[in-house]
């Protein structure tokens, strides 16, 4: 789960990281008033969105005045704000955070994130913030600083003026940076995160580090034991899809394909989005209805994957164990029926209770495409797809 920016900073701020004044604000009479609260002579109004990249997009602007921030705040709450990680139909910006801007000296990058590699968190640290990590990475590796920390101690001073040192920063600044990347390693920790990031990490002209933008990402799988966290999510920055699935109980994740997929189990629809591809089709999303799943719950699940404007058709893979045929079928007749779906349905029962699961599919009115194994499943749901695209697909040697 990932939260805004302003949550991030008063996270973060509770462990000592200094960031700017400032405060979050949903209309431009309550930007100008915080404006005014704050004091100085400059502010900076930024698009809180769960995106990176807003600065380029036109997400971070400079007021000049008080009423300035005003007119900035007006014009960015209730646009859609494109990014490089937005997609074409962008984010629509609920509200801002308006601070107290600051006079850059010179900006790094700060990270903590979880390598898999060696399974710790590492720090990592560049001398180039601002930017694209993932550019310098590519372009300047040497740049990348990283540290690994030791789960059992936790980071270490000594690590932390390593590191610092090496991205040059030196005299006053260390004991600052030594607080900050300590800071935000216990608040990742505190907090079940899998990645904090600071970028730009800044030396402002009186000579303080300051964070002036920060992102945080947590464990969804730790969030039953951090409410305070779950408090902070926000359901306008997810895919409402996604959002009802979870309320329902399934496991649906949005992808860019065609074909829909409603099947039992992470393995099994894992499996299935590959054939679809080996078919040369494109998934439309991976769905995993559960084990037990009742009529009702398949039923949901076509609700949610019918929301989806690309799909042309759906392919139903059901290796029934704990599930039931029967059931399934009942669901599908039901989604049918109440949903009033006109497009292809293919479907692979197998396992408990078949029989009874492809007879009610077999008396219904519905002409459902019925298929013996999953690779047929597949090809059916491809062929079906490309039909409906007006694509003309030469079949692979093997169907020839
Ligand atoms: P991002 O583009 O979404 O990562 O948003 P950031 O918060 O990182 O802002 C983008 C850029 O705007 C930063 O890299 C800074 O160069 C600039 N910026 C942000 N806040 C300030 C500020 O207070 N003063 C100045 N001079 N520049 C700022
Ligand atoms: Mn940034």
């Amino acid at each position: 789960m990932n939260i805004h920016e302003y949550q991030t900073k008063d996270l973060l701020k509770r462990y000592g990281v200094p960031v700017p004044p400032g405060q979050v604000v949903h209309t431009d009479v309550q930007a100008t008033s915080v404006a005014e609260e704050i004091g100085g002579a400059r502010w900076v109004v930024k698009a809180q969105i769960h995106s990176g990249g807003r600065g380029k997009a036109g997400g971070v602007r400079v007021g000049n005045s008080v009423s300035e921030v005003g007119v900035i705040a007006d014009e960015m709450i209730g646009s859609r704000l494109v990014t490089q990680q937005t997609g074409a139909e962008g984010r629509l910006v609920h509200r801002v955070l308006v601070e107290q801007a600051s006079t850059i000296v010179r900006e790094f990058y700060l990270g903590l994130v979880i390598d898999r590699a060696t399974r710790r968190i590492t720090l990592i640290a560049s001398s180039e913030g601002g930017v694209e990590i993932e550019e310098v990475a590519q372009h300047t590796p040497e740049r990348i600083i990283k540290e690994v920390i030791d789960p059992a101690v936790g980071l270490l001073d000594f690590q932390c003026r390593k590191v610092a040192n090496k991205i040059g920063l030196k005299g006053a600044l260390l004991p600052q940076a030594v607080k900050i990347m300590k800071g935000v390693y216990r608040c990742m920790r505190d907090h079940d995160a899998v990645m904090a990031e600071i970028n730009p990490l800044v030396i402002t002209d009186s000579g303080q580090l300051l964070a002036l933008d920060a992102k945080m990402t947590f464990d969804d799988n730790a969030l039953y034991r951090r409410p305070e966290i779950s408090e902070l999510r926000d359901f306008d920055e997810e895919d409402p899809k996604e959002v009802e699935a979870t309320a329902h109980g399934l496991n649906y994740i949005a992808l860019d394909g065609d074909v829909g997929c409603i099947v039992n189990g992470a393995g099994l629809a894992m499996a299935t989005m590959d054939a679809i591809a080996l078919h040369g089709g494109r998934p439309a999303n991976f769905l995993d209805v559960g084990g037990g799943a009742t009529p009702k719950k398949v039923a949901n699940a076509f609700h949610i994957v019918l929301q989806d404007p690309a799909v042309k058709t759906i392919l139903i893979n059901i290796f029934a164990g704990i599930n039931r045929c029967d059931w399934i079928a009942t669901g599908i007749i039901q989604a049918m029926r109440d949903q009033n779906i006109k497009m292809p349905i293919i479907v692979r029962l197998a396992g408990t209770n078949v029989e009874e699961g492809r007879a009610i599919l077999n008396t219904s009115k519905f002409p459902f495409i019925i298929a013996g194994n999953l690779d047929d499943a597949a090809a059916k749901a491809v062929a079906e797809a490309n039909k409906i695209a007006g694509k003309v697909v030469p079949l692979r040697k093997e169907q020839a």
